[in-house]
């Protein structure tokens, strides 16, 4: 008997392979993959009524042909429809366009009217025999790609849409409110068949800017999707079990609060509380801490993870790079490790440059659950690190993580007594505060603690936009500054696509300050630099023996300097606002007054651009991070201000939170009625729309 095979997988067209790279894989999509704009070809105008930059579709007789030399080899065609003539121009022709084109042949051509000495012209217009039925509906244009026809996208998308299950999925008592929300009673098939065959006489403003009713109903639906999901995550993560923590009296927890050297302030002890209260349920915490530059989450922290201690567990901290991690670290070890010692207990480090032993060591003490508190970077996560019993996951800079680590984050699970696992709670700490809508949005499915007061005794920073030709006056100042027993920062840009250039950019400044500064220590840190080098000249700077760090951007975060009471931004129209702002934050921490300096070099002999001037005004204003985040979002739009959090995951396709509040917040109480009353008619409209993209989103 011959072997049993495999079918072999049926091979896929190169158009096929084009739509599954489009991600249009089901007939849902393909129904929900909306045109870009329309092309009218349902009439034909006459001649003498077209304007100059009209798309037309016009009929006529050929009266003339000729292929002329000058300028260039081009085939001319005179068309005539008896109000008035165009000329037809053909750079690059066939035999065939001639013989279509003859004398005498009647012909609709279609293309956009431009005048010119010869009169009416056409350039390369599409045309074929005159006569032939008037389409009624406007020819959609779909987005596609150089391998995707558009003809062919037509017609499969036609199909699909034929195809699809466009049943209602939204339950009739929410109907009412949706049909007020969206301001018509479209359903989704209606709106779909419309909005990809609409009808002549449709307003193309209300389509293309996507206030027609139809376009609402579908943003409406695509909201739901999302704030559905959302839901449905946090209703599982509700499902699963978590260790309970809580303090115990005069436990780490006291004890730490006891040793701090600062009272808490008011917005730090509420966190904590909301912390804590989660902590203490048996259900995972899913909770982001955000908090500006400089508010105190890492004693919030530390306070989180003395709880997890108190009750016997482990707790593991993480933060985006290995200087990121002792930087922002340092501190809490600090506090802790000398309250941890009387128990036995110890603090393990992970970080990639490990050497083998050292790393085989941390493994053992992890393990062994002798380290109570385990700091490093993601390769806290790695499948070899094996937790005897993981209780709390705190990620700080948490935008700065993939979603796909805080997934294995999450996996790290331990067996409670019972002998049920038990997911790790999760705190997530950012500087980059969301802004309201968004947070409503993507975020649906997170508590959010904010720190909204900074600690007392901070004095405000000034910042400063100064044009490059000043930077002798700049050098000036940080002299001065030096002179009286201070620090400074000066940050280079990074230049992405060139390491070396963002390098020589440094080093030259660094240069340059050394030797207009003599007898003034000048350090310089780059991301190229050994790690040993790097927290030598860090440790040089955090002590004060050094007074001027020239860096490239590996300060942006978390380093702690109160003594640095200026910093100088070179480039400062390469940084992106919230950059800019977490760099700003390394100043101010202390008592002394600080300022910001944000050099701004215009290109040879122009303006900054518009974008630019907008960041560095911005930064001027105001240093409200809630300010900042809500004008970064109005410059950049939520798909880069989210950035690691939908990686992998459809951003909005349609709705647009800047606009559509009404459509979300529509979306946000139908998405709790509906999963609450019909459960079945929730998980069909999720899988409509996100198919199996939804898994992502809940991360
Ligand atoms: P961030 O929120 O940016 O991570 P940090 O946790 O690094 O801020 O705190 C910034 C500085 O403020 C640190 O030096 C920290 O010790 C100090 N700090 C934190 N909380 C207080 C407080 N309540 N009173 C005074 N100083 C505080
Ligand atoms: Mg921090």
């Amino acid at each position: 008997m011959p072997d049993a095979k495999p079918a072999p997988a049926k091979a896929l067209s190169a158009p096929q392979k084009a739509l599954h790279k489009l991600g249009l894989t089901r007939d849902i999509d393909l129904a929900l993959h909306l045109p870009l704009r329309y092309e009218d070809e349902t009439r034909v105008v006459r001649l003498s009524d077209a304007r100059e930059g009209q798309t037309v579709q016009v009929e006529g007789t050929v009266t003339h042909q000729e292929i002329t030399m000058r300028p260039r080899r081009q085939l001319l065609v005179t068309l005539e429809d008896g109000s008035d003539t165009c000329t037809l121009r053909f750079f690059s022709f066939y035999p065939s366009h001639q013989k279509a084109l003859a004398v005498g042949a009647q012909v609709r051509v279609r293309g956009e009217i431009r005048g010119g000495f010869m009169g009416r012209t056409m350039m390369h217009p599409a045309f074929h025999a005159a006569g032939g039925e008037l389409p009624d509906a406007l020819t959609p244009v779909y987005p596609t790609s150089a391998q995707l026809p558009q003809a062919y996208l037509r017609k499969v998308v036609a199909s699909g849409l034929g195809r699809a299950d466009l049943s209602e999925t939204i339950p009739p008592e929410l109907l009412g409110s949706l049909q007020r929300a969206v301001h018509g009673t479209w359903t989704l098939r209606d709106a779909l068949r419309y909005l990809h065959h609409p009808g002549p006489d449709v307003s193309l403003d209300a389509l293309e800017d996507r206030s027609h009713p139809a376009w609402q109903r579908l943003k409406a639906e695509e909201l739901l999707a999302q704030q559905l999901s959302q839901l449905t995550a946090k209703r599982e993560r509700d499902a699963l079990r978590a260790p309970e923590l809580r303090t115990a009296p005069g436990g780490l927890h006291e004890q730490l609060l006891a040793v701090l050297p600062f009272a808490l302030t008011g917005a730090q002890r509420r966190v904590i509380e909301e912390i804590a209260r989660d902590l203490a349920r048996p259900v995972p915490m899913h909770r982001l801490l955000q908090g500006d530059v400089g508010s105190g989450k890492t004693v919030v922290a530390a306070l989180a993870a003395a709880i997890a201690i108190d009750s016997g567990w482990q707790c593991a901290l993480m933060a985006p790079t290995e200087i990121l991690a002792e930087q922002h670290f340092a501190k809490l070890i600090g506090w802790l490790e000398p309250l941890l010692a009387p128990l036995g207990k110890r603090v393990a480090w992970l970080t990639g440059s490990q050497k083998k032993k050292q790393r085989t060591e941390m493994l053992g003490l992890i393990a062994s659950g002798e380290a109570a508190l385990v700091v490093g970077t993601h390769a806290v996560i790695q499948d070899q690190v094996v937790f005897q019993n993981l209780a709390l996951a705190i990620i700080d800079e948490q935008h700065r993580f993939g979603v796909a680590q805080r997934l294995a984050l999450r996996s790290k699970m331990t067996e409670g007594e019972d002998g049920q696992a038990r997911e790790p709670h999760l705190l997530m700490m950012s500087a980059t505060p969301i802004p309201r809508t968004l947070a409503m949005s993507y975020y649906a499915d997170l508590d959010v603690s904010t720190i909204d007061e900074l600690p007392p005794g901070r004095t405000p920073i000034v910042t400063k936009v100064v044009s490059d030709q000043r930077r002798h006056e700049v050098i000036q100042r940080i002299r001065a500054q030096v002179a009286e027993g201070r620090q400074v920062y000066w940050v280079c840009p990074l230049i992405e696509e060139s390491e070396a250039l963002d390098l020589s950019n440094a080093t030259e400044t660094h240069a340059e300050l050394s030797q207009s500064l003599p007898g003034v220590l000048v350090g310089l840190l780059h991301s190229r630099m050994p790690v040993a080098e790097k927290k030598a000249v860090m440790s040089l700077f955090t002590s004060g023996h050094m007074s001027v760090l020239v860096s490239t951007t590996v300060i942006e975060v978390g380093v702690d300097v109160p003594n640095a009471s200026l910093m100088v931004i070179e480039h400062a129209e390469r940084f992106g606002l919230s950059q800019l702002h977490q760099l700003r934050g390394r100043v101010g921490r202390g008592a002394a007054a600080s300022a910001c300096v944000l050099l701004y070099t215009p290109p040879d002999g122009g303006r900054l651009g518009e974008t630019a001037r907008e960041r560095l005004k911005a930064m001027a204003e105001t240093s409200d991070g809630f300010e900042i985040a809500r004008r970064d979002l109005e410059i950049r739009g939520p798909g880069e201000f989210l950035g690691a959090r939908q990686s992998g995951a459809a951003l909005l396709r349609f709705a647009d939170l800047a606009t559509d509040g009404h459509l979300l917040d529509w979306a946000r109480q139908a998405a709790a009625q509906m999963l609450a009353q019909h459960p079945a008619a929730a998980e069909k409209h999720i899988a409509r729309w996100l198919g199996g993209r939804s898994e992502f989103l809940k991360a």
